[in-house]
């Protein structure tokens, strides 16, 4: 049988209303104050957008049109000249934030490196300057693959700064997908370094870019730009490859700012492959500074006395949007930082808040599972007084891992924002703001001011408070993806085809399921793709997991259909355990029991597979669809160049 909707079965009722002082001094200070904003949006967004953008943005000239909307294409603030780098750098060095700490970097190996937005700057005009001296221009694709050093976010403002979209890759990547991802961008340039630290080894990553381009892999690069950092050997191809630092000697330190169309592109960047091969998403100019600004404003409250830190690689779009051109066009101090967790020290991440006394502090649901199951001794040793916001994105948070972030690390005094949105919407969609919206474990709360969500059945109709059903947005908005790079057709067909609403309207989806509670909150119930379709029920996998995620055994789960004659499906739900315990037949018992009570007969799990390890996306998400693959016994199907780890499938194979 085939329903339109998703059923939920989970129960959440704790409620963590923000602390009064937090209020207090927040941007948005109260509930009543969110709802006035929201509404007031609903009725005109495209005064509120355009108030916004006066306001808070520098504009060459002013745009003619705030939207241009030609379902499914949009355009915002349609011929006004801009330019992000210029937002991000050049207005802050009139005021007192010049000697302000803008990048504060933090290397693996312990170095450290502190710009202020007058170096920052700098370094930007210099290495804008050296890119235009070896023949980029405006509208040549530049390919950024690089380690997390402060010349990543130089590399990306400097191509903003002349208009030159650049494209990042994370530096985990093999040859092989930097080759498809710089063909696909058809790239002039690459800037890389000869290498990075992680996790206590180097990788060579020049060496990856020439395994990539060799024997014309990549026709279209002409030039390599390579940052020295970890100072190992490599080739340097004469009259081909260039040393950051040679090229910063002979450049002048003045370059202004290309004024910019509103709509002229920024950067490609390609979706995570979760659910399947990767997206060139297409940003733009205007609308993306605006929406990357007052999200980041606003959601971490974000002051000028503040040290901000979002954990993520600048290869993906929380890095773009919310280490570099966010913050930085708040003239915010973000910090930066190269390494990861790892097993010679667990607690690194604790260590820079400490050193750094960092305020706001953001990271992922994957990161926060794998401290749990490290243990709290580990934070608990640091003094992270510091704290005053926590914030978590990527993956739905189970409801216990949020306590347990918000016990352990803010100390039951940090509000949390859990940020839905996705690479194709440029910055956060829903999320609680943090002054004013009560905070429930495990919901990512309520939309943004000028954010139009809903959660409807196949004919875009709302399904009723507490139903399940697909995560939606019904109007345009500025931080949106344009295209597919290259192929509006796929853009089309990923992202507007779905839902049919009746009367022509035209709907975002991009492929989660959720529910509304009675309050209005939204739960993001994981991918619709993922949906399991057992006896009659469709469900959503994140429920299941965090029933078996609040068992005292489990450090993570997940869970997918096997195809099952009687039901259709059948719940197949791969385990890793905390430590201190064991894989045993009592013990799967004991977890099927468990869902069970917590939700009832119909989410019992058939077969409970205990595991080390479970197969992620370089960016730490985990691909539910492998695990389809493995659960029923047919080969692993599809893309998996974005897979972490290719041991992992054997591992989960043989045990
Ligand atoms: P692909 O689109 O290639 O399959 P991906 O969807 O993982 O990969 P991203 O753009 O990195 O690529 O991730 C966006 C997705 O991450 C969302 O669609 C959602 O499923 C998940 N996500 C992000 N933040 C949250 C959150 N706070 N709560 C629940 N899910 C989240
Ligand atoms: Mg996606």
């Amino acid at each position: 049988m085939t329903t339109n909707t998703i059923e939920s079965i989970l129960q959440e009722n704790r409620l963590f209303p923000p602390p009064s002082q937090f209020s207090q001094t927040a941007y948005i200070k109260s509930f009543e104050e969110y709802q006035q904003i929201y509404e007031k949006a609903k009725t005109d967004p495209q005064s509120f957008w355009a108030d916004l953008a006066e306001k808070e943005l520098h504009w060459f000239e002013k745009w003619e049109k705030v939207l241009d909307w030609q379902p499914p294409f949009a355009k915002w603030f349609v011929g006004g000249k801009i330019n992000i780098s210029y937002n991000c750098l050049d207005r802050h060095l009139t005021t007192w934030r010049k000697n302000k700490a803008a990048l504060i970097w933090e290397g693996e190996p312990g170095d450290s490196r502190t710009l202020t937005y007058a170096q920052l700057h700098r370094e930007v005009c210099q290495f804008a300057n050296a890119l235009k001296e070896l023949g980029v221009h405006k509208g040549d694709r530049v390919g950024i693959y690089m380690p997390m050093i402060p010349e990543a976010a130089i590399a990306m403002l400097a191509c903003a700064r002349i208009g030159a979209p650049h494209t990042v890759v994370f530096g985990g990547f093999s040859s092989e997908a930097l080759k498809d991802r710089l063909n696909d961008a058809e790239a002039k340039v690459v800037i890389t370094a000869d290498g990075g630290f992680r996790k206590d080894k180097t990788i060579a990553l020049k060496e990856q870019v020439d395994l990539a381009i060799a024997d014309q892999g990549v026709p279209s690069v002409e030039k390599v730009l390579v940052v020295q950092r970890t100072k190992e050997p490599v080739t340097m191809v004469e009259g081909r490859d260039y040393w950051w630092h040679d090229l910063q000697q002979k450049v002048s330190a003045e370059c202004p700012a290309e004024p910019m169309d509103s709509e002229d592109m920024l950067f490609i960047l390609y979706t995570s492959g979760t659910t399947g091969k990767p997206k060139g998403v297409v940003h733009t100019t205007g609308g993306y500074n605006l929406y990357t600004h007052i999200t980041t404003k606003w959601i971490f409250d974000l002051k000028d006395d503040d040290v901000y830190w979002c954990t993520a690689d600048v290869g993906w779009i929380t890095g773009h949007s919310y280490i570099v051109y966010g913050p930085l066009s708040n003239g915010a101090t973000t910090v930066m930082y190269e390494g990861v967790p790892r097993p010679s020290n667990p607690g690194c991440f604790w260590d820079v808040i400490e050193k750094y006394g960092v305020n706001i502090f953001y990271t992922a649901p994957t990161a926060i599972r794998a401290f749990m199951k490290a243990g709290e001794d580990i934070p608990n040793a640091r003094n992270m007084s510091s704290l005053r916001l926590l914030g978590t994105v990527g993956e739905p948070i189970n409801p216990e891992a949020w306590m347990w972030y918000y016990r352990v690390i803010g100390g039951e005094k940090c509000p949390i924002v859990d940020t839905w949105w996705q690479t194709e919407t440029g910055g956060i969609m829903i999320t609680p703001l943090p002054g004013a919206i009560p905070a429930k474990p495990g919901s990512c709360t309520r939309p943004f001011p000028g954010i139009i969500a809903d959660v409807v059945d196949l004919d875009g109709n709302p399904v009723k408070p507490e139903e399940g059903g697909y995560l939606v947005v019904k109007h345009p908005w500025p931080g949106m993806m344009r295209t597919v790079y290259k192929n509006p057709e796929r853009f089309r067909n990923s992202y507007w085809e779905h839902i049919y609403p009746k009367d022509g309207q035209y709907f975002y989806f991009a492929g989660d399921g959720a529910r509304r509670d009675e309050e209005g909150y939204y739960w993001v119930m994981g991918r619709v793709d993922d949906v399991i379709n057992t006896a009659g029920h469709r469900l959503g996998t994140m429920e299941i997991e965090s029933a078996l995620v609040s068992h005292p055994a489990v450090a993570e789960a997940a869970v997918v259909g096997r195809p099952d004659e009687v039901k259709g499906e059948d719940i197949y739900a791969f385990v890793t355990l905390e430590n201190q315990y064991s894989a045993s037949d009592q013990l799967m018992k004991e977890l099927k029991d468990h869902v069970v009570k917590e939700i009832g007969a119909i989410a019992r799990p058939g077969t409970i597979h205990f595991t080390d390890v479970l197969p992620k996306t370089r960016s730490g998400k985990i691909m539910r669809r492998l695990l389809r693959n493995l659960a029923s016994g047919q080969e692993v199907a599809g893309d998996t160049s974005t897979l972490e780890d290719k041991g992992v499938l054997e591992k989960l194979r043989g045990g």
